[in-house]
């Protein structure tokens, strides 16, 4: 049985910069609207971190290594077009437009079409916690967490060739993909994606939608307005699920 792809990533960014402004005071700094043209160098993604589920290894790519940023920004292409499925925590609204607005400004078009899981907005819809960092939550759920902060400083200066800063930037970047990726098993379950859509074969043996594994077990029914269900329980996963066919009909009343 083919199993669909499940990518989990996390990019590294360093911000914009203004050129020196010019000021008499301390307050015409503090009215100063920025105009585009005071920029002197726009944020972007310097370096990514990612991991295939069921893979060990985790992948750094980075504009620093050969090939530059062209290679950089082409391989994050070629990585989530292999995709099915993306995870990343905040990845919906911050990872992965950041991307697509490189390849935009690079000419590479969009990359092949792919689902998403957000870890982020999952909590957020799913409970009713304070706080839900991916620090946070890692630590709460008795998961492996990260292990550095995020420093513009550093970032720049791996950018600039520092050797150290690059290894500490990546260290923390593929540390937050380890982080990720463990959340994402503890979070799945309550995802409401069907990995089933990219298994063949799975329109007869009922897979679980969200693990894709086939241990399921028959636990009651589900109904709807067209009628009755088999329900499942993933002993692997946790997930509940239904089955596709229709156990009896409901009789329409007129
Ligand atoms: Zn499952």
């Amino acid at each position: 049985m083919s199993k669909p792809k499940v990518l989990v990533f996390d990019i590294e960014r360093v911000p914009m910069r203004t050129k020196p402004l010019e000021a008499w005071s301390m307050k015409d700094l503090q009215y100063r609207r920025l105009r585009p043209e005071d920029i002197d160098s726009w944020g972007r993604t310097i370096c990514l971190a990612y991991q295939w589920l069921g893979e060990r290894k985790v992948h750094f790519i980075a504009e620093w290594q050969e090939g530059g940023r062209a290679a950089f920004l082409q391989n994050a292409h070629d990585m989530l077009s292999q995709a099915d499925l993306v995870v990343g925590h905040n990845s919906t609204s911050f990872d992965v437009p950041h991307l697509q607005g490189e390849f935009a400004l690079e000419g590479l078009g969009e990359p092949e079409p792919f689902k998403q899981f957000d870890t982020l907005l999952t909590a957020r819809k799913k409970f009713n916690f304070e706080a839900n960092h991916l620090d946070t939550l890692t630590r709460r759920f008795g998961l492996r967490h990260k292990t550095d902060k995020y420093s513009s400083k550093v970032a720049f200066a791996a950018v600039d060739g520092d050797e150290k800063a690059q290894k500490r930037i990546q260290r923390y970047n593929e540390g937050d993909v380890r982080a990720t990726t463990a959340l994402y098993l503890y979070l799945r379950p309550w995802g409401s994606f069907n990995l089933g859509t990219f298994v063949d074969g799975a329109d007869e043996t009922p897979i679980c939608p969200i693990c894709t594994s086939t241990k399921l077990e028959k636990r009651g029914v589900r109904s709807s307005s067209l009628g009755r269900y088999q329900q499942y329980f993933c002993t692997h996963c946790r997930k509940w699920s239904k089955g596709k066919r229709l156990l009896s009909p409901t009789v329409e009343v007129r």
